[in-house]
């Protein structure tokens, strides 16, 4: 299997700013027992692509991917690894080792976690910016609601709504000063935030040293698809030259941002010879391009199936 984390965070540290994160001691837990199960722990950097194939269907070899460039990772997160021995792959957006500006993904997870029980609230200044400046009609709003105000498998119909509407693919610049909007009430300093969310360049160097493998996560962190092929091109060059500036010479792998790729995406990928790539789920894998789209599984589902 390969088990996908985001935030893993120890749960007396920044629970005021998000609560999607998973606990780091319960995170040790889980692996000292997987440990103690007799699964094995494979190093991300030695795998070839029918090797990758192999252990996405794998109940016995097991993956550990983390998203985002959180510091966590690299303070919490690798230290632990480094105890017991096992490498892990780290899907970082190049963004912030280079402007180190604090990207909409975070931004939208802050604005959540601040309007968390006045959900209501929030929604109908969503809705207003939908209308008036994103010019989205009325019968389109309506048609959202009717398909998003629902329970979701972990969030109540408004935070459901929220998510579903932050992820349909509008104008990322102007839907992130939608957000700095709602945020910058409170004082959140997004320079010193950026410093409390993402690992620097010098982390990002150590886990290459510590023996971890480093794969690409966009540039921007956008939605791939929403982005003309040559746009695409453009996210992917940038980030593969700052791998390549760090002294990154290994296999290049990719995991798309939120999941989301198009067919020029994996055309792009085969041109640049990515050798693999993973998405989020295993109900988007692309059965003529396997190793493009590697299925992995949600820390927060694999351990409440085990
Ligand atoms: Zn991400």
């Amino acid at each position: 299997m390969i088990i996908m984390y985001h935030y893993v965070r120890l749960s007396d540290s920044f629970t005021s700013k998000v609560n999607n994160f998973y606990d780091f001691d319960l995170f040790k837990r889980n692996i000292l027992e997987l440990l103690e199960d007799g699964k094995v722990f494979l190093d991300p950097k030695s795998l070839t692509i029918e090797q990758w194939l192999e252990v996405a269907d794998d109940q016995d070899n097991i993956v550990l991917t983390f998203d985002d460039g959180y510091i966590d990772h690299a303070r919490l997160v690798a230290p632990f690894l480094a105890e017991i021995g096992v490498h892990g792959l780290f899907f970082v957006p190049a963004k912030i080792l280079v402007t180190r500006e604090v990207l909409l993904v975070n931004k939208i997870h802050l604005l959540l976690n601040k309007f968390k029980g006045r959900e209501a609230y929030l929604m109908d200044h969503l809705i207003q910016y939908l209308n008036q400046i994103e010019q989205i009609s009325t019968d389109y709003i309506s048609e959202l609601k009717t398909k998003y105000f629902k329970k979701g498998k972990y969030d109540d119909a408004g935070t459901n709504f929220l998510k579903r509407v932050f992820q349909k693919k509008f104008d990322s610049r102007r839907l992130s000063l939608f957000c700095e909007s709602f945020l910058d009430d409170e004082p959140i300093n997004f320079d010193l935030l950026r410093d409390e969310l993402y690992m620097s360049s010098d982390d990002f160097r150590s886990l290459q040293e510590q023996g971890h493998s480093l794969g690409l996560h966009g540039f921007n962190h956008h939605y791939l698809s929403s982005l003309s092929k040559a746009k695409q091109k453009i996210d992917f060059g940038e980030s593969i030259k700052v791998f390549r500036e760090f002294g990154i010479s290994q296999d290049l792998l990719v995991a798309y941002p939120y999941g989301d790729y198009n067919n020029e995406t994996l055309d792009i990928c085969k041109e640049i010879q990515i050798k693999a790539g993973f998405i989020d789920n295993r109900n988007n894998t692309k059965a003529h391009c396997p190793n493009l789209t590697l299925p992995r599984i949600d820390c927060n589902d694999f351990f409440i199936n085990h």
